[in-house]
């Protein structure tokens, strides 16, 4: 028999499905609430169903789509990487990070990412395989059942979520929803490499999100360099669809600057930077490029990062520095997928 999957069957049809699975009417809103509310994913921890009707389940629902889970701490207890194997022997990676007072997670919503940034180890690979809805918010729930208190969730794990959003847009549903596991809306944030027709796609559809531009290079000829997405979808034309977004919806809007030396580094950069956040009224976050030997840049120096911030600053940009955590399990983000290159 083909196992269904416990986050793709409608709650209103709960009744009917225990129905013609002749099991009591309320064993999947059980099920539900063991999910969603007591991070609990296995059927013979769900105490309030028997052991028989646990068994019945476990041979027809799937809640955890992964054949192995293997969880890789950082020695400085600040993060951990989750390194899933979907079905057919594909790696996806998520990272549980420790904030202050607060614990964020950073979730995948592609098994490897077709945009091939240049500074991105993810983008090496390539794309594998689209996500499915069950396989975006199982990361989530599968971590919450490690004993995790996820508060935020970012779309910054491997792939570009707005490629995806047939199945990244039902998983929010799950994320943000009261019926679902109630993260606040305010603590989810999608990061893009600015796909236009995912941004237009949010717009028709009239989605709030917090939204994180992966800006590359404010300037249009560098960023084509580092990011070929800039071809088909010119920065230019991506700001102004975003500032159509951010009118429309009073939500935040970050952009992430990822410093590669000698390449947008220089306070030209910052200038143009700093231009693109007052058009949008966006903060930005600055991350140093966490290097790698498969990629072709360095990171730039204390002082460099120091003075492009001070840049930024004087122009009155909020301006904030990502610090990675973890770097010893090579957990930070833009550093997922080792595992897939072997
Ligand atoms: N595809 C989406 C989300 C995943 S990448 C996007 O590009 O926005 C998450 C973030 O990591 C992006 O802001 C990206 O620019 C950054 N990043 C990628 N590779 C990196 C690296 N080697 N070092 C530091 N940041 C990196
Ligand atoms: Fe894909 Fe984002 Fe990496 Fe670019 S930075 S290759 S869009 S995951």
């Amino acid at each position: 028999m083909t196992m269904i999957n416990f986050f793709d069957i409608p709650l209103d049809t709960y009744k009917s499905w225990c129905a013609s699975h002749k099991l009591p009417a309320f064993t999947l809103r059980q099920v539900h609430e063991w999910v969603t509310k007591k991070n609990t994913i296995s059927f013979d921890k769900m105490t309030n169903i028997s052991v028989k009707n646990q068994a019945k389940l476990s041979e027809i629902l799937t809640i955890n789509p992964f054949k192995t889970c293997q969880s890789l701490p950082a020695s400085d207890g600040s993060a951990t990487k989750y390194i899933f194997e979907l079905a057919n022997h594909v790696f996806i990676e998520a990272v549980a990070i420790q904030e202050k007072g607060y614990e964020t997670l950073c979730i995948s919503s592609q098994a490897g990412c077709p945009v091939d940034c240049k500074f991105c180890l993810t983008g090496v690979g390539g794309l594998k395989k689209n996500l499915s809805m069950p396989e975006i918010v199982a990361q989530l729930a599968v971590i919450l059942s490690k004993g995790h208190s996820i508060t935020h969730v970012v779309f910054m794990g491997m792939g570009e979520p707005l490629l995806n959003l047939k199945s990244v847009l039902p998983a929010l549903d799950w994320l943000q929803s009261d019926w679902g596991f109630n993260l606040s809306k305010r603590h989810i944030t999608v990061s893009t490499s600015g796909y236009l027709a995912g941004i237009k796609e949010l717009i028709k559809n009239n989605i709030a999100l917090n939204l994180a531009f992966s800006v590359g290079s404010a300037n249009p000829k560098t960023r084509a360099t580092i990011m070929p997405i800039e071809e088909r979808n010119p920065i230019v034309e991506v700001a102004q669809t975003l500032a159509q977004y951010c009118n429309m919806h009073n939500r935040k809007l970050t952009l992430e600057y990822t410093l590669l030396k000698h390449v947008n580094d220089d306070l030209e950069s910052a200038q143009q930077l700093a231009n693109l956040a007052q058009y949008l009224k966006a903060k930005v976050n600055l991350i140093n490029l966490n290097p790698h030997p498969k990629i072709p840049f360095q990171p730039v120096s204390n002082a460099t990062l120091a003075a492009f911030k001070q840049a930024l600053i004087n122009q009155n940009i909020r301006t904030t520095v990502r610090y990675s955590k973890g770097q010893d399990v090579i957990a930070a983000c833009g550093q997922l997928g080792e595992s897939n290159l072997s």
